[in-house]
């Protein structure tokens, strides 16, 4: 594909006047998002409320068709009921959200706060369809949304806005499908549809696979969201268990496998997740997921400038995926503000992706704009929960630094494996 240009960095505007830090999260509303909940359980509430279940099908069309983001609006309901739902669920888990449009009106950004005040992203991308008058499915016009799974990471990529944060909490599963919901009002308002989801936003989704799973099956199920498995991608830093159990679940949407470094030594400094699950056993779950599945593994491959991106990096890769059902996208860094990197350049993207090809593997050049890859997601959130200090930010370019040398001297990391990323199956 030609590569497009790098989108501008939007200028930050101030949302909500708020920055909450971590420490400024306040206590959780407990009741559960409507959304989360499968439709029987929806029914048995309502007949042990003593309400006819046909209610509960009213509310999970407001819920998935309609515009309204409390129960007071949705007037086929009695007021009886709209207040006992009321009491127990809330119809919209965002308790506000913020919509900064960038790249002339082709991406919205969300910035959402939950109702403990933490705050997550989601990006819409739009995608015209490149020539009116051609009807075939690859030319039509796509609108897809990154969302987010956690709020934060436990996995800690230091090229990583959303690794720098550090590790919030999971979401609930509404709170990951209201981020659906809110882009779906927004297109159905314009005539238009969601076409394409994926989980590329904040967090590491196979390290909340229960809940992302709620999610997926809402998402496919046809009486709630009703999106084909083929439009969804779930992107992994490489959760091994998680791979797994996701193959023994069968064919539910597309596998992507954020790499970034083909040899353990660098990977280790990159995803520190692979200080527990090494590359080569992350590489083993994704082939057989496809070769399980027969669908084709996607591979992520963050270019950073002088760090990830030597022939020998594209050697080791072709090594590692030679023979594969595989395709990798190559996507240049987006810089952000705590590490000293810079993406690669073009010029040397374009020989890598050359020398990667020749091994007989499919490449794409990508940018974070004109792609799915929602590669800028967590850097909204990163900027409003506040910058750390100079020193901070120092030392932290620092350890990068050190770390990154001593692994291109080819040096397995000692550091310990990322606290809170559990054994992966959960
Ligand atoms: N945690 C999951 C999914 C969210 S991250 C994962 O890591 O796969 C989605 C993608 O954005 C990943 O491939 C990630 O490596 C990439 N990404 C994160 N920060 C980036 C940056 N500064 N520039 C480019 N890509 C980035
Ligand atoms: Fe977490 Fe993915 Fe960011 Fe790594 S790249 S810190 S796994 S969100």
């Amino acid at each position: 594909m030609t590569a497009e240009l790098p989108a501008e960095k939007p200028a930050i505007v101030p949302l909500f006047g708020l920055r909450p830090a971590p420490s400024a999260a306040g206590p959780r509303d407990q009741r559960p998002g409507i959304s989360g909940l499968a439709p029987g359980e929806l029914q048995a509430w309502m007949q042990v409320n003593g309400h006819p279940a046909f209610r509960a099908r009213q509310v999970l069309d407001a819920a998935w068709r309609g515009k309204q983001t409390t129960f007071a609006e949705i007037h086929t309901l009695p007021p009886v009921i709209r207040e006992a739902l009321d009491e127990a669920f809330r119809l919209d888990t965002m308790a506000e959200t913020e919509v900064l449009v960038t790249d002339g009106g082709l991406t919205e950004k969300a910035l959402h706060r939950l109702s403990d005040g933490l705050l997550i992203e989601s990006v819409l991308m739009h995608y015209p369809a490149r020539d009116a008058t051609e009807t075939r499915a690859a030319n039509r016009e796509r609108h897809t949304l990154c969302i987010s799974s956690q709020a934060g990471c436990a996995v800690g990529c230091p090229f990583c806005a959303t690794g720098e944060l550090g590790m919030e909490r999971d979401l609930e599963t509404a709170e990951i499908l209201d981020q659906v919901r809110n882009a779906s009002r927004r297109l159905v308002a314009q005539g238009k549809h969601l076409t394409n989801i994926v989980f590329m936003g904040m967090g590491e989704p196979l390290l909340n696979l229960d809940r992302v799973l709620a999610s997926i099956e809402a998402l496919n199920d046809m009486a709630r969201f009703g999106l084909g498995a083929r439009h969804i991608t779930v992107s992994t830093s490489g959760v091994v268990p998680g791979i797994r159990r996701l193959t023994a679940l069968g064919p539910q949407f597309t596998l992507a496998v954020s790499l970034h470094a083909a040899r353990n030594p660098l990977r280790d400094v990159l995803v520190p997740l692979n200080r527990r699950w090494p590359v080569e056993d992350v590489v083993a779950a994704a082939r057989e997921h496809a070769a399980t599945t027969g669908r084709r593994v996607t591979y992520e491959f963050t270019m950073i400038d002088g760090i990830n991106d030597t022939d020998a990096d594209a050697d080791a890769l072709a090594v590692l995926l030679r023979g594969d059902l595989a395709h990798v996208n190559l996507i240049p860094m987006n810089q952000v503000a705590h590490t000293p990197w810079t993406g690669t350049p073009i010029a040397v993207v374009e020989r890598f992706a050359e020398r990667v090809r020749a091994a007989g593997i499919a490449v794409t050049i990508r940018f974070n704009r004109g792609t799915e890859i929602g590669a800028a997601c967590g850097q909204l959130a990163a900027e409003h929960a506040g910058q750390p200090t100079p020193i901070v930010v120092q030392r932290r370019r620092e350890r990068i630094v050190a770390e990154s040398a001593a692994a291109l001297r080819g040096e397995r990391s000692s550091e310990p494996v990322p606290a809170g990323t559990g054994e992966g199956s959960a």
